[in-house]
């Protein structure tokens, strides 16, 4: 069994929910996740921004709006007035159903309800269009089986189990459609697995299911070895192991949602990226084998970081002082991305700012605390083995003019993580390709 996902441009117009059918039909058994047509989910973000401000008159308005859209796609992708007059009563549905959260209170739970509806369209858009086109396949409902526990991860016994409770009662199915992105959290409320989460979806089912393989296809031909939306003529990559591009993924690279391969990777499932557009292209494979022995491969960019600094006298010689360190930022559930140490101080970096005030009063026992925002990370990946001399003296002579606030290098020996001002990002990425892959 396969299990394919469909990002957002990939079924972003009516000819492309048909390339998508084309590309679905025949060959082997299959669970195709399908994202929310591009622009949705930012369209539905906005519409609850609204609800938010209680603006009734403009929430209903952009909600119009988006309805409209979704009829003249209606128009373009169906032909018969059977399949038309199908469409037509799903999106009278959903849009009655958003509309309903324009008369009540309006809270973070009814935002996620409201965002659950974009990928809720798109896939009985793709169900009915097939069926338009003679193509048996089964809409299985993603709220009926993916769920996140307390701790917000995937609370894998019961997706196996639910998901397969759904599939067996279609013995004879050998194309499945699902929703990427929606959930319920462990209240059995509508929760998502966070902007760009299909891609998680599509590898907490292959874990689910052992598939034979995952393919995420995207509107590029493949993991790129820098942000193509930044740097020009940046090249496709070929292959990557799963420690390279869980590196790359969570650092930034926006082709892959941060998390997304880990349940593949623990099940050693091979990932294989793929462009909609040029479906003959052979993308990108992702796998547990490491190649391109002792190269740099790509390079990566994280926002929205802040850093925080713990100077104290007391850290001098003092055991125990980091794990009360630690233990503030466990208490307060924010993770740690970069940390470098000094015998008179620490610096950590986090990009979940929730809890940051209460964090840094609390750090404040311990020493003077410095706060500095608007921080990136840049990850550089690759074989990276110490033996292999000269690839950090490469890394940071591309970046000799930017000034570097912290450098993490050798705990792992794929990676080198470099934090610098968000406003010198561009320029970073822009040299490190220059230098690293001319
Ligand atoms: P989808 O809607 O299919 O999930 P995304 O927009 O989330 O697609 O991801 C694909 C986009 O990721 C590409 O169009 C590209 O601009 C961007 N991107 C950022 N970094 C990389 C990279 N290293 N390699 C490829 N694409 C990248
Ligand atoms: N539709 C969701 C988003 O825009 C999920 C996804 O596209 O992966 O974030
Ligand atoms: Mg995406």
């Amino acid at each position: 069994m396969l299990v394919l996902k469909f990002g957002g441009t990939s079924v972003g117009t009516a000819e492309r929910i048909k390339d998508v059918g084309r590309l679905i039909v025949g060959g082997k058994a299959k669970i195709v996740v399908l994202s929310a047509m591009s622009g949705t989910t930012n369209r539905l973000l906005e519409y609850a921004g609204y609800l938010f401000k209680n603006e009734k008159y403009a929430a209903r308005k952009h909600l119009n709006s988006l309805k409209q859209h979704y009829y003249s796609i209606i128009d373009e992708l169906f032909n018969t007035s059977s399949g038309k007059g199908k469409a037509e009563g799903l999106i009278q549905y959903h849009f009655e159903y958003l509309d309903s959260f324009n008369r009540d209170l309006f809270t973070h739970f009814e935002e996620k309800a409201v965002l659950a509806q974009g990928e809720m369209i798109s896939t009985a858009l793709m169900h009915y269009h097939l069926e338009e086109i003679g193509i048996t396949s089964v809409l299985l409902p993603a709220l009926s089986f993916m769920r996140i526990d307390k701790d917000q991860e995937p609370d894998n016994y019961y997706i196996k189990e639910n998901l397969e409770r759904e599939r067996i009662q279609h013995p004879d199915a050998n194309l499945f459609i699902t929703q990427g992105f929606i959930c319920r959290d462990v209240f059995g409320e509508i929760d998502n697995l966070k902007r760009g989460g299909s891609d998680y979806t599509a590898s907490i089912i292959g874990a689910a299911i052992d598939a034979e393989e995952i393919q995420i296809w995207t509107d590029i031909d493949g993991f790129h070895n820098n942000d193509p939306r930044i740097v020009k003529n940046t090249t496709r990559i070929d292959e990557l192991s799963f420690d390279e591009v869980a590196e790359l993924a969570y650092f930034g690279a926006k082709i892959l949602h941060p998390t997304s391969v880990r349940p593949a990777q623990l099940k050693n499932i091979p990932v294989r990226l793929k462009n909609t557009l040029l479906p003959d292209s052979p993308g990108t494979l992702i796998t547990e084998k490491v190649s391109g022995k002792g190269k740099i491969k790509a390079v990566a960019a994280k926002d929205g970081i802040s850093s925080i600094r713990i100077r104290s006298g007391r850290m001098l010689l003092a055991y125990g002082f980091l794990r009360k360190v630690f233990e503030i930022f466990e208490s307060h559930k924010t993770s740690i991305d970069m940390i470098t140490t000094s015998e008179v101080s620490v610096s950590v970096t986090i990009d979940e700012t929730e809890h940051l005030d209460a964090i840094v009063e609390d750090l404040q026992k311990y020493g003077t605390v410095s706060l500095t925002n608007d921080q990136s990370i840049v990850c550089v990946v690759g074989d990276l083995i110490a033996e292999r001399k000269g690839v950090a003296r490469i890394v940071l002579n591309a970046l000799s003019d930017i000034p570097l606030r912290m450098i993490s290098y050798g705990s792992s020996s794929n990676n080198i993580s470099l934090l610098i001002n968000s406003s010198d990002k561009d320029k970073a990425l822009n040299e490190l390709s220059k230098q690293l892959f001319k």
